[in-house]
């Protein structure tokens, strides 16, 4: 264990108030820690499980003069955390995970390479900045690719489907993403998606949870079973990369690494988020020690919890009208039901989740 591991009754530091900072800050608060959310909204998520808020912007100097001072240890729970706001902060404050894997991950052009950097395999890609580069991508990647602005997009938005080397499909392509720098990536015919959700302490350690089954419904995750069906060999390749990437970014914290599988088992990373991860949501009802939980203990310097998974589960995003499901969830008595707080039910919007638990099956990967 970190000889530096925070004490019972330190404070913890949030980035962000939405729901993974809600159950971080639950999370936080079993183990003795309370925390502080920094989230301009109010009456947020988070800020209902937290012990206090500061309610200012992301990259409000004053707001984070305070959060350093008022913190043992900062982390945040959503990957568009301004990178200037982080690196300002760990001049005074510890930060984990560190800054740079957030710098990272904001862009899919550095995200993409610093994955294939650290021998880790992809969709292939290409630069996008206009037009001509785009003609040019899609020869090379076949004619077919989805177009993907290089930041700010997430569940889906900011990307077009291209399906050939047509001029004028292109121009709307780009003329749909506001013309901003984009990466084109080949179209990946994948059986199944999966994710893994991995941990790192301070020390190095690494702790990597059972590989989750996604599916996706216009873009937004729509449940996470485990196990996934998929063979030793591909789910041990899946902890390998994992494992392999927190060792890179030298990274502190949890992290949630997507990948498609092709039909002969073959792994091409997706994305990775350098925070606790709704595919990882199932931790909490099917392992003793939830991701958020693991978190937590990785950014305070504790010894990372055991990931031995007791259940098979299935865990399902409760997702604008889905909530109406809940007085229906609640008779049942395999559910795990966790909701966020958010009095206003809008589609897409994720409301809550809830994980259905059975035996473990034997004979598993
Ligand atoms: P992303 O925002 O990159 O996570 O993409 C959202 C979803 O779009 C993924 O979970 C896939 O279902 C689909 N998708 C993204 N990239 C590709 C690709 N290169 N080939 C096929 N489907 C994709």
């Amino acid at each position: 264990m970190d000889k530096n591991a925070l004490q019972p009754g330190s404070t913890i530091g949030i980035i962000g108030g939405g729901q993974l900072g809600r159950m971080l800050a639950m999370a936080a608060a079993r183990l003795g820690y309370k925390t502080v959310i920094l989230e301009p909204q109010t009456d947020c998520p988070a800020a209902q499980t937290a012990n206090s808020q500061i309610i200012a912007a992301y990259d409000d100097a004053e707001a984070l003069a305070k959060l350093a001072s008022a913190c043992d240890v900062i982390t945040y729970e959503f990957e568009n955390v301004p990178v200037h706001a982080a690196d300002s902060l760990a001049q005074t404050a510890l930060v984990l995970p560190p800054p740079a894997a957030l710098e990272i991950s904001q862009d899919r052009f550095t995200e993409k390479q610093f994955l294939n950097e650290s021998g880790i395999e992809t969709a292939p890609w290409r630069l996008v900045d206009d037009e001509e580069s785009l003609i040019a991508a899609l020869g090379a990647l076949g004619g077919r690719g989805i177009l993907k602005t290089r930041r700010l997009g997430y569940d889906g938005k900011g990307q077009v489907r291209l399906d050939s080397l047509d001029e004028a499909q292109a121009r709307s392509a780009l003329e749909a993403i506001n013309h901003a720098p984009a990466i084109l990536e080949g179209l990946v015919a994948f059986e199944r998606e999966v994710s893994v959700i991995a941990a790192r302490d301070r020390i190095g350690n690494v702790a990597i949870f059972d590989i989750a089954e996604n599916v996706h419904r216009d873009g937004i995750l729509a449940t996470s079973t485990v196990p996934a069906t998929i063979s030793a060999q591909t789910a041990q390749a899946a902890r390998s990369a994992a494992e392999k990437l927190l060792h890179a970014l030298d990274y502190v914290g949890v992290l949630g690494l997507e990948f498609f599988v092709l039909e002969d088992g073959t792994l091409l990373a997706n994305e990775f988020a350098p925070r606790v991860h709704n595919s990882g949501h199932w931790t909490e009802a099917a392992c003793a020690i939830s991701q958020f939980e693991q978190h937590i203990r990785a950014v305070a310097g504790l010894p990372l919890g055991n990931t031995n998974r007791h259940s098979d589960c299935i865990m399902q995003n409760l997702i604008g009208d889905d909530v109406k499901s809940v007085p229906a969830i609640l008779s049942e008595p395999d559910a795990v039901l966790q909701l966020y707080g958010k009095k206003e039910a809008r589609p897409g919007r994720k409301m809550g989740h809830v994980t259905r638990i059975r035996p473990r099956s034997p004979h598993q990967a």
